[in-house]
Formats: structure tokens, C-alpha cells, sequence
């Protein structure tokens, strides 16, 4: 018995030891995994990265696109400014060292010769003392300055970063729009400052913008071949057009030469001469508003005569293919825009629901987790909260968006928020989120939505780093239609990108947030800075002038960004995006397809009269593009195809496909001035 007893503690003792040591050796097996499994993931991200698109020459990049973008909300622009006084002489030497300076900088030096003359023009002397602050960080910038004489320190949080001395350039963001200043810079010794302010220059560039359109559309009026155009019509031509320059003696047209480009004289003079017997005779000089080349647009033909430029000229001109893209030339009658223009006059039938209440509205809390207990936020932007609600009677959930009305009032956001309402109000289509009620009280708009529970574009492209072709092919045409129902109205969007596309229960895609939609005549062009700098076409950079075009060219880069994971023109500095995008070359990454780069490349041609969707098919080009060629229309519309993006979706709580953000601690202040009356 004993014996027994001491056997069985033994074999009990071996046990324990063997269970020790196999449990040593799982846990040393579970290191092991877990170390395997980290190489794994570091070597999944790094064939991703080498998979990825080398997007920039700038190493220090990321790969994918890894916050949100910043958004740039317009100020109004003032309609006159006192300019008389801004216009300041320089000396050949001032004018010398400005130039150079403007040559020197990224982003400057992308801006056409007429915007550098101005800006030469309207730069101000301004003189500082040693130790005076020119720009402080943190605060918000309204002008750009070039150093003429004497030395400047740059600084941020305290910590030096460079000198700044004659020709150099800073600040120059400060001119598109109201930004916030990174840096503080402070002069070091006597300085003498070259200054220009945001408003003078875009209130110069834009009434310039505006009469070379006049100019130009004066200058159309005068050609035969297009009198039977409407203004509409020769806007898009305009905007089809492109500025070419030509030195002394060059030859513009050479006669007996097949002729397919026409052209407007914008400076300078033609000497339009005919071979007679061998002999160059001079037929006429053509000056500054004439055109020649005409017939080229709408027949083969040879060009009769030879033009030559007499000293520099510049001419803006257009090719017979673009020509024929802009405007059906069979019938140069084309459309009539009155209807265009009716249904902008329609009236919108209201959708709100008159039902609900501000008081209906019941928050839904977060269930666990960190925030347990809390209010279910479902995301920030940079205006307000948008929180989940539900009402007690229907159950139903709605997200609710809430903005503080001081807030709108000190970033003069008034108008944006009211036109928000009244778009989204009037809006009923399948691709854009509804808007089912609006309140307001004294601190708040609110603006109960529908609730889009597959949750944003944005997180899932992050979470996924980039999508496979049928998902993006199925957001972009679930955009497009959404853009086909805008647009119809005469209404542009202006600020696609995915953090603004959201998920349905059944992943079809919707439009949120129109802060920034417009309303927009056809013809007519509006010059505000708005979108998020990755963005933004490059005529509104230019301030050119902007029409429902810029929302095909952001098409391009939602295009791009779900196939390659980050937008084709990425920075961390805004003013190196801005010079990517009027540089405009688009890098693709080896993986992506060529009905991809061709459809991006269309969407994103610089001009916007050449866009596809914006050339005279209108948005049926676009849904006709190879790109799309799997992509039943009509099934996507009535909601019959099974949408590839479900698999993004995740199962669970309501709230499961949302970041998770803490409550809302601070209220926000009252606002009495009475801008929301018609909220
Ligand atoms: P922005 O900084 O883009 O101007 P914003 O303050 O105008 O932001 P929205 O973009 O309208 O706010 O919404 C902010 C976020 O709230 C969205 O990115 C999204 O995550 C979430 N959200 C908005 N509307 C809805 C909705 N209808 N359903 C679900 N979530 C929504
Ligand atoms: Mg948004």
C-alpha cells in the first residue's frame, strides 16, 4: 500500500513535471507564433509598399494616405476692393528680385505670367525692425511676403528651423485662402518686406478672370462658324481652349498644309501671307480679338494662307477632335439650355418630414467598451458631431448632425450651412443621403439624416489600404449617378473624397455632407476656393473661375485613391499639392490596369472643356468608358445589383462599422445674431 502510494506519487510528480515542461514548451510555441506572426504583418506591409505606387519623388511620404484630408472652407469674396492704392512702381532691380523669387518657389512658380505680372504689381513695401513678428504661428494668415532686404528667423513651438533672407518667399499659402500659420517668423535684423494681401490679389485674379472670359466670349461672338451657338455653349469652348505662345517669325499655319486647329489672336499681330507664283505676298496683318483657321473646325481642309507671328503673340486656341468633343458640330445648334435652365427654377418639393422633433430624438449609447455608456458619436467633422439617434416611437436610428451656430458665425460659414440644408432638403435620390428634419435652438443647427450603418469609404479604404476593381468601379458609378441627379439641377458638389461617401445597410454608396455644393447657372462660373487640397481642380487653384468640372476631375481622384490607396498629388505641405496638381502628371502604380489609368486620365485633363463628362456627351461619356464596361446602369439604379462592397461591412452593434469617438464635454456658446432665421 505504501509502496502503491509512494509509485503513484511519483508517476504523479512526473506528470507534473512533463505538464510543466509541455506547458514551457506551448508557451514558448505561442512566442513563437506571435513572432512569426509580426514578420508576417512586417512582411505584408512591406510588399504592399513595394507594391504600392512610388507616388512622389519625396521618399518621406506615405504610401497610402493616412489621415484625413483638411478641408478649406471660402470666405466671400469682397465684389471691389481698393486697389488703386496697392499698385506700387518697381524699380528694374525690385522687379528683377521678385520675379526670380517667384521662380524660385514650388508653388509660384506654377501661376501663369499674367498672374506673376500682377503679382509684381500689387506687392507693398513694408519695413520691420529687429525683433518685430511678420507672422505668428497658430494664428490665421492673410498675406505673402517676399524678402527684399535684411534676415529672418522661422520658428515652430519654440524650435528654430531656418533663416530667411533676400528672395526668399513665405507665407504664400495665405493668398488662396484663410489658413492657419505653422510658423512664426520674426525679423533678425532691419527688414524690408515685399507684402501682398489674400484679398487684393483674389479680388484682382478673379474681376481679371471674369473680363477675359467677356474678352473671349466677344472675340467667339465674331466668327461665323459659331454664330449659331448659344453663350452656354461658347463658354464650354472656352473652356476647351488652351493658351499657346509664339515667338517672332514663328509660322502658325503653313498654307497647302492640312488644317485642324483655330485660333484667336489674344496679343500681338499675324502677318497672314499667300504664295503667288512662288512669291510670299502679304494678304493682311491680323491684330489682338481676330481669328483665323475657322473652317478647320468643321471641314478638311487646307490651310489657304500662311500665318506668321509679328513679334511674340499669344492665341488661344482649339483643335478640330477637342473641337468636336465640346460641341456636336453636325447641327451647331445643339441644345436648348432653356430647359437646362427651367429646371434650376422648378420648385423643389419639400421632403422633410414634419413629424419628428427636436425632442423625439433619443441618443443611443455605446453598449461596451471604452465609451460605455456614452452617446454613440459617429463622426467629427471639421464643422460638427454627427451622432446617433433614434426616436422612441418608430425605433428607427438617424444621424444626427449637430454644428454650433458661433462656430459657423466665426468661420462665416453661414451661407454654406444654410445652402446644405436647402440642397439636401430638396434632394431625393438613392445616391445621397436624406435629409429627414432640421431644428435649431440657441446654441445649435441640427440636421437629422438618414443613418448610412456601413460607415464611411474613408475607414474602410484604411482598413483595407486599397480597394479591388469591382468595389471601386461599383462607388464611382453609384457617385456618378448621384453626380448625373446633381448635376441636372444645376447643382455642383465640390467636395468628393471617401471620408464624404457612406455605406448603406446593403453597401450602396451615398453622398453626405453638402456643405459646399452650389448652385450654378450653366454658362456661368463661380470663383470661390472650397474642397480639400487633394482634391481641388487646378482652375480653382488658378482662380480661373470653376464650373460643374471640377467634380469630374475629383471623380479621377476618388478614382485613383481607391485603386491605389492615396491620391495621385499628395503632400504634408498644401502649397506642394497645389504644384503637383498644376503640374498635373499622374504617376500610376504598376498594378493598376489601363481602362483604370485611361478613365483617370480623361477625368483629370487640365482643361476643363476637354474633361470627360464635361465634353459634349456630358456624363454619358463617362458611364460609356471601358472602365465601367461590367456596370449595368439600370440594374444600379433601381438597387438590383448585389454590391460588392457588403464584404467591407462588419457585423454587430449598429455603431460596429464607425470609429469611436469620446462625448462631447464642452457646450457650446449661444448665438443670437439671427443668421439661421430660415434654418
Ligand atoms: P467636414 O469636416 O467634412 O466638413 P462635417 O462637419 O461637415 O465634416 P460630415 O462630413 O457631414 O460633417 O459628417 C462627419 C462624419 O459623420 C462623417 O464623416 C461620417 O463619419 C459621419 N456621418 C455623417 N453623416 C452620416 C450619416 N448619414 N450616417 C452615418 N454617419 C454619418
Ligand atoms: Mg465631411
Amino acid at each position: 500500500m505504501e509502496k502503491q502510494l509512494q509509485d503513484l506519487r511519483q508517476q504523479l510528480e512526473k506528470q507534473c513535471l512533463i505538464n510543466q515542461e509541455l506547458q514551457r514548451q506551448n508557451k514558448d510555441l505561442e512566442h513563437r507564433l506571435q513572432e512569426k506572426e509580426k514578420l508576417l504583418q512586417e512582411l505584408q506591409s512591406q510588399y504592399h509598399e513595394l507594391e504600392a505606387p512610388t507616388l512622389s519623388a519625396n521618399e518621406s511620404e506615405p504610401a497610402y494616405r493616412t489621415s484625413r484630408a483638411a478641408v478649406i472652407a471660402s470666405e466671400p469674396i469682397p465684389e471691389t476692393v481698393e486697389i488703386t492704392r496697392s499698385r506700387v512702381k518697381k524699380t528694374a532691380s525690385e522687379t528683377s528680385l521678385i520675379v526670380k523669387a517667384i521662380q524660385k518657389n514650388d508653388f509660384l512658380s506654377r501661376l501663369d505670367d499674367e498672374q506673376t505680372a500682377m503679382m509684381v504689381d500689387l506687392l507693398v513695401v513694408s519695413n520691420l525692425k529687429v525683433g518685430d513678428e511678420v507672422i505668428q504661428e497658430g494664428t490665421e494668415g492673410d498675406s505673402m511676403y517676399i524678402v527684399a532686404d535684411g534676415v529672418l528667423v522661422v520658428t515652430q513651438a519654440g524650435r528654430e528651423l531656418r533663416t530667411l533672407s533676400s528672395g526668399d518667399v513665405f507665407g504664400e499659402l495665405a493668398i488662396l485662402y484663410n489658413c492657419k500659420r505653422t510658423a512664426t517668423v520674426k525679423a533678425t535684423s532691419a527688414v524690408r518686406l515685399w507684402c501682398m494681401e489674400r484679398h487684393t490679389y483674389r479680388t484682382i485674379i478673379t474681376n481679371k478672370s471674369k473680363k477675359k472670359r467677356e474678352q473671349l466670349m466677344r472675340f467667339l461672338k465674331t466668327a461665323q462658324t459659331l454664330k449659331d451657338l448659344n453663350d452656354v455653349q461658347l463658354s464650354k469652348i472656352i473652356d476647351s481652349m488652351e493658351e499657346v505662345k509664339y515667338q517672332d517669325k514663328d509660322v502658325i499655319v503653313q498654307e497647302g498644309t492640312e488644317g485642324d486647329t483655330f485660333y484667336i489672336i489674344l496679343k500681338g499681330e499675324v502677318l497672314v501671307t499667300k504664295n503667288v507664283n512662288g512669291q510670299q505676298k502679304q494678304i493682311r496683318r491680323m491684330v489682338e480679338g481676330e481669328h483665323f483657321g475657322e473652317q478647320a473646325l468643321i471641314r478638311e481642309v487646307l490651310r489657304t494662307a500662311t500665318c506668321t507671328a509679328d513679334g511674340p503673340v499669344t492665341c488661344f486656341s482649339i483643335d478640330k477632335e477637342v473641337f468636336e468633343e465640346t460641341i456636336p458640330i453636325e447641327h451647331l445648334e445643339l441644345f436648348d439650355d432653356s430647359k437646362v435652365l427651367q429646371q434650376s427654377r422648378a420648385p423643389v418639393k419639400a421632403s422633410l418630414s414634419s413629424t419628428l422633433t427636436l425632442e423625439d430624438m433619443v441618443p443611443v449609447f455605446y453598449q461596451e467598451g471604452r465609451y460605455q455608456g456614452d452617446p454613440v458619436t459617429l463622426g467629427v467633422g471639421g464643422f460638427g458631431r454627427v451622432e446617433l439617434v433614434t426616436t422612441l416611437k418608430q425605433g428607427k436610428y438617424y444621424a444626427m448632425k449637430r454644428v454650433s451656430k458661433k462656430h459657423i458665425v466665426s468661420k462665416r460659414q453661414e451661407e454654406h450651412m444654410l445652402f446644405e440644408k436647402k440642397i439636401l432638403k430638396a434632394i431625393q435620390c438613392d445616391f445621397i443621403v436624406r435629409l429627414h428634419a432640421a431644428f435649431k435652438d440657441t446654441r445649435y443647427i441640427y440636421m437629422v439624416m438618414e443613418f448610412c450603418s456601413g460607415g464611411e469609404i474613408w475607414t474602410k479604404l484604411k482598413e483595407v489600404g486599397r480597394f479591388d476593381e469591382p468595389i471601386a468601379v461599383f462607388c464611382a458609378a453609384c457617385v456618378v449617378e448621384a453626380y448625373s441627379y446633381l448635376h441636372k439641377k444645376n447643382i455642383m458638389y465640390r467636395d468628393l473624397k471617401p471620408e464624404n461617401l457612406m455605406m448603406d445597410v446593403k453597401g450602396y454608396i451615398k453622398l453626405i455632407d453638402f456643405g459646399f455644393a452650389k448652385e450654378l447657372v450653366r454658362g456661368e462660373k463661380t470663383y470661390s476656393f472650397v474642397g480639400t487640397p487633394e482634391y481641388i481642380a487646378p482652375e480653382i487653384i488658378k482662380n480661373q473661375g470653376h464650373d460643374f468640372a471640377v467634380d469630374f476631375w475629383s471623380l479621377g481622384i476618388l478614382i485613383f485613391e481607391m485603386l491605389a490607396g492615396s491620391p495621385p498629388f499628395s503632400s504634408s505641405e498644401p502649397q506642394r499639392i497645389y504644384a503637383k496638381i498644376l503640374d498635373g502628371v499622374l504617376k500610376y502604380p504598376p498594378f493598376m490596369n489601363e481602362a483604370a489609368k485611361s478613365i483617370i486620365s480623361k477625368l483629370c485633363r487640365p482643361r476643363p472643356g476637354q474633361r470627360l463628362g464635361n465634353t459634349k456627351n456630358g456624363i454619358k461619356d463617362v458611364r460609356h468608358h471601358r472602365w465601367f464596361s461590367s456596370m449595368n446602369w439600370h440594374k444600379l439604379r433601381v438597387g438590383q445589383i448585389n454590391a460588392p462592397t457588403v464584404r467591407l461591412i462588419r457585423k454587430g452593434p449598429c455603431y460596429i462599422n464607425f470609429d469611436r469617438f469620446p462625448a462631447d464635454q464642452n457646450k457650446a456658446d449661444e448665438e443670437f445674431s439671427g443668421w439661421d432665421r430660415d434654418f
